[in-house]
């Protein structure tokens, strides 16, 4: 029997709406064998999902997708099997990232005061409970007030990159989050690529290719942010660069209709054997090796 993962979903630790165990829970009424947490800069579900997963019989990728700030605009990249423990090379960095996320929020609820909606920060705090400051809390926040009748609303008129409250924060590189991934034995991806230059697959491919030597290993070809079109696109691109394809549905809940867990997109789901993939890769890998060394490596070594 074929089974199936979801690479890509969001808890309450960041802007899902289900606590770890829920969404184990969902995964397991799903059918699927295994599920990456991938909240956003934050590894602090996973162990709450790890537990859950092993009462229910579902595997658990320690996941987290990191915003960073590119050339392009905002690129989310992946990391899978991060080794989530607090000594971890990855979590100082995603500290000093959560405390940018507050710092953003307080600059984007100071252009909402100009515009006359006041916010304090407490109120947005109070939404996003344990989960890591974003934007979608800040649009929850501005529904409370009446500012607003939806999320879709918040990010449309005001809080999406160029709106009149939008505010950039202090962000990692795509080349530190990939290098943070790999120090902490994961593997990275690109999340939902065909979003950064929407449909010029000429210019993704040379960007993703810039990314290789800096030790990119995977592509999010199957999302519910993809079209089919987008798909085929980024298969292709996955084959010529040597990525794994990887693919998840980027449930967050009812926060965000639309994904359904399990699904990359209606159609498509994600087979074991890419979890598999990912898992060869990292442990062919030679410990501490940099991309570099790696292919310079003597092969009989191995
Ligand atoms: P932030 O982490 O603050 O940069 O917010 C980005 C997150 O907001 C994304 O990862 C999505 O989950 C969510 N988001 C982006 N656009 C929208 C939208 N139009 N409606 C609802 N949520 C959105
Ligand atoms: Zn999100
Ligand atoms: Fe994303
Ligand atoms: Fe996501």
């Amino acid at each position: 029997m074929s089974r199936y993962v979801d690479l890509h979903t969001h808890s309450i630790y960041s802007d899902g709406s289900l606590a770890p165990a829920e969404l184990i829970r969902e995964a397991r009424k799903a059918g699927l064998s295994a599920i990456a947490l991938t909240d956003h800069d934050v590894l602090d579900g996973v162990a709450e999902a790890r537990a859950a997963g092993k009462a229910e019989g579902v595997g658990v990728v320690s996941g987290v997708e990191i915003s960073t700030r590119a050339e392009p605009g905002e690129v989310h990249v992946l990391g899978f099997d991060v080794d989530p423990s607090e000594a971890s090379p990855i979590q100082r960095a995603l500290r000093v990232q959560r405390a940018a996320r507050e710092e953003r929020a307080n600059r984007i609820l100071e252009k909402l005061g100009a515009l006359g909606m006041p916010l304090a920060i407490d109120e947005v705090k109070a939404i996003a409970g344990l989960g890591s400051l974003g934007r979608p809390h800040i649009a929850e926040a501005m529904m409370a007030r009446g500012y607003i009748s939806s999320v879709d609303e918040g990010f449309a008129r005001f809080l999406r990159e160029g709106g009149s409250a939008y505010a950039p924060r202090e962000a990692l590189t795509v080349p530190e989050a990939i290098a943070l991934i790999r120090d902490s034995g994961g593997l990275a991806a690109i999340a939902h690529p065909g979003l950064i230059y929407r449909g010029d697959f000429g210019r993704l491919e040379r960007f993703l290719a810039g990314l290789i030597e800096e030790g990119l290993e995977g592509l999010e070809c199957f999302t519910t942010a993809h079209d089919e079109g987008t798909v085929q696109a980024c298969v292709g691109i996955a084959r010529r660069l040597d990525l794994v394809p990887t693919g998840g549905s980027d449930y967050h809940g009812e926060k965000k209709p639309g994904a359904r867990l399990g699904w990359a997109r209606r159609g498509h789901r994600v087979p074991e054997a890419v979890l598999d993939d990912i898992r060869t890769r990292i442990a062919n890998r030679r410990p501490g090796a940099s991309p570099d060394a790696a292919m310079e490596a003597d092969p009989s070594a191995l």
